[in-house]
């Protein structure tokens, strides 16, 4: 507990943190990969900082310190934010109308075939063709695309390191925080000298502490790497470069039905606090892409998965742990994310056909049809929601507190 006065003097000198992006209310830390939206009062201090230091006082500077916002002088220690996005007092997210978040194919090729695969039908069918015309294609929709945050997916971006180099770059160059999402089977060491110059955020794919449940759910695929490649061992190596370098990386995972227990999370959380990652991600499993064949029905999470993660979130917040919980909602609003296919298409997902919806944009007013597509097609409220947090018990519109500095 800190006295008023002992409050005041840890803001001497406050500046927006490096790399930190801010569109009115919402603002995105990328050390932390994470969206927090904001209330006026934490709005203002963030707005009257942007582009310069000055010297603020209150404890609205203090907690946008501790979530890593702003940087002040002397120093105030991050803490971690067990799943919370809105700081201060809200009474609903902040409405959407320009994507979060760009998902840009760097490549349809991965070297696993996993079980629940989402991206599956934006692969297959694009791999043989695959060439440089279309990665043009995906550089100027990519470059085009307003978002604050590019993340350079596939398909595996390892699996074709000259593309997403050239990927990273646009992203960078056109002003948004870069994420690279990957499962760590390629060589992650060879791009690290890129990730350092464009403060690229890792986030490496890890389903289980248990290398067989984890290999089961995300087995290798023959035909691009030998047999016996585990797709735990490289993610935990990829972690382990990555921390290394000092690059800020995260781990996501997707719970299934064989993974939806707290004992099990617990074991993956306290693997991922050893290995040092200090911000993990929680999907529910989508039924679309592979995950919505009837066939794979017993992949699907169970009712009670949300229940089970909000006790993971609970124990660990309770236990005082340094790693950052984040729960996406996308389980229950498929299509919130705007992706660009290895083509360079603009694709959505499409609920009812349990398939993406694909568009090929224009070259002249590029930025304006990228626009028109994602306000038609991209659930709004689910977009925000899968970024902020909505769909986690610990946002309540009717409290409307969640992040706020704790009580002298
Ligand atoms: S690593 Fe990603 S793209 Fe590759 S199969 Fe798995 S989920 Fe699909």
């Amino acid at each position: 507990m800190f006295a008023l006065s002992e409050r005041r003097r840890t803001a001497e000198v406050v500046r927006l943190a490096p790399g930190v992006r801010v569109r009115g209310p919402i603002v995105y830390v990328p050390h932390r990969d994470h969206f927090f939206a904001l209330d006026p009062a934490h709005e203002a201090v963030v707005r009257r900082l942007s582009g310069r230091p000055g010297r603020v006082e209150g404890d609205e500077v203090r907690t946008l310190a501790e979530l890593g916002i702003c940087d002040t002088e002397p120093r105030t220690p991050h803490r971690a934010f067990f799943g919370r996005s809105v700081v201060g007092r809200l009474d609903g997210l902040p409405p959407v109308t320009e994507p979060l978040v760009v998902n840009c194919f760097a490549t349809a090729h991965c070297p696993l075939r996993c079980t629940y695969c989402h991206a599956d039908d934006l692969m297959t069918g694009y791999r043989e063709q695959e060439n440089a015309r279309w990665l043009e294609r995906v550089l100027r929709v990519a470059g085009a695309t307003p978002a604050m945050v590019g993340v350079v997916t596939g398909g595996e971006p390892l699996a074709r390191v000259d593309r997403t180099e050239r990927l990273v770059e646009r992203l960078a160059a056109t002003g948004k925080a870069v994420v690279l999402d990957t499962s760590g089977v390629g060589d992650l060491g060879r791009i690290v000298p890129l990730l350092h110059r464009h403060r690229v955020h890792v986030r490496v794919s890890l389903d289980s502490a248990d290398p067989a449940v984890n290999d089961a759910l995300r087995p290798a695929n023959r035909r691009f790497v030998p047999l016996g490649t585990s797709a735990a061992g490289h993610a935990r190596e990829a972690i382990r470069q990555a921390v290394r370098a000092g690059i800020p990386c995260s781990v996501q995972t997707v719970v299934t039905a064989r993974t939806t227990s707290v004992a099990g999370l617990l074991a993956l959380r306290d693997l991922l606090v050893g290995l040092g990652v200090t911000t993990w991600v929680l999907h529910i499993v989508v039924p679309v892409g592979k995950a919505a064949d009837p066939r794979r029905a017993a992949l699907l999470a169970p009712a009670t998965a949300q229940d089970v993660l909000d006790e993971v979130v609970r124990r660990t917040a309770a236990e005082g742990l340094p790693i950052d919980i984040r729960l996406t909602g996308t389980h229950r609003a498929p299509n919130s994310t705007l992706l660009i296919s290895a083509r360079g298409e603009l694709a959505v997902e499409d609920v009812a056909r349990s398939g993406k919806k694909t568009f090929v944009l224009p070259r002249l007013g590029l930025r304006g049809a990228v626009l028109r597509h994602f306000r038609t097609h991209v659930d709004l409220e689910g977009h925000a929601s899968r970024y902020l947090n909505g769909t986690l018990a610990a946002y309540e519109p009717a409290t409307g507190a969640v992040l706020t500095a704790p009580a002298s």
